[in-house]
């Protein structure tokens, strides 16, 4: 299947994996709005929430449960925003459900718009929240 999260869900792309169970990874998004902005993808292929199965909908929120707070200590953010575009109305590019998690500090402009950080830049977020996790 031509799908990126699938690929990289496979090994075959690589990734700035941030955590990874039986069946949900996170990573982080190579274009983040903000420091250690990360997705938590359910592995089993679906194109968005709706099509996908209910437990892969509540391991996902289980997920964000557990790595929410440590992502923030990791990075010293106090606070985020949840997000999910459903559907390429609601601008979903990827059609691999997923939800991104945007970490906010303090004085953050709390912009939706994606930057470009070097691979080492994402490399070393990635490692920090590792860490914590
Ligand atoms: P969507 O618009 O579908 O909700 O978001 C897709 C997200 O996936 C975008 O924020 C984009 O930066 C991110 N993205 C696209 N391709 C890749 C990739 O190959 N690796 C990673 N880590 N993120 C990607
Ligand atoms: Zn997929």
């Amino acid at each position: 299947m031509n799908c990126i999260f699938c690929k990289i869900i496979a090994g075959e792309l690589p990734c700035y994996k941030i955590y990874e169970d039986e069946n949900v990874i996170a990573f982080l998004d190579i274009g983040p709005v903000s420091e250690g902005h990360t997705l938590i993808v359910p592995k089993k292929h679906a194109e968005n929430l709706d099509t996908g199965s209910r437990e892969d909908a509540a391991r996902c929120m289980e997920t964000i449960y557990e790595i929410a707070p440590k992502i923030l200590s990791a990075i010293g953010a106090t606070g985020y925003n949840l997000g999910m575009n459903h559907g390429a109305i609601a601008g979903q590019d990827v059609m691999h459900t997923h939800f991104h998690l945007m970490p906010r500090k303090e004085g953050d402009e709390r912009t939706f718009v994606k930057t470009n950080p070097s691979k080492d830049a994402l490399a070393s977020v990635a490692e920090k929240i590792r860490e914590a996790l």
